[in-house]
């Protein structure tokens, strides 16, 4: 291989490397836990959430889709007894 073509193929290995450095994505991941001891069936985090990460079940609300959690904070706000807690990890 002459100089140039290794020179030439040097240099496709970086833009190999940095085209797949720009598609890199980072995904944040929410965990929800719902106290069912303080929750009492209102269903306000299930009808807010833009995601539809509740389902309301025998009364008790259900984080059933937590892959769905943007983070937005939304169904913390509207739960009147404190019984959702949203953490990221
Ligand atoms: S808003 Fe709170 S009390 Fe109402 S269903 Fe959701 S978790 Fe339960
Ligand atoms: S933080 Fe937002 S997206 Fe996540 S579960 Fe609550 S309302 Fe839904």
């Amino acid at each position: 291989m002459t100089p140039i073509c290794i020179l030439y193929t040097k240099f496709l290995s970086s833009q190999k490397w940095s085209s797949m450095a720009r598609v890199k994505k980072e995904y944040t991941v929410y965990l929800i836990k719902v106290d069912s001891l303080k929750c009492n069936g209102c269903a306000q985090c299930a009808e807010l959430c833009p995601v539809d990460v509740f389902e309301i079940d025998k009364e008790k609300s259900l984080p059933l889709r937590p892959q769905n959690c943007l983070g937005c904070g939304t169904c913390v706000a509207v739960c009147e007894n404190e019984a959702i807690i949203v953490t990221e990890i």
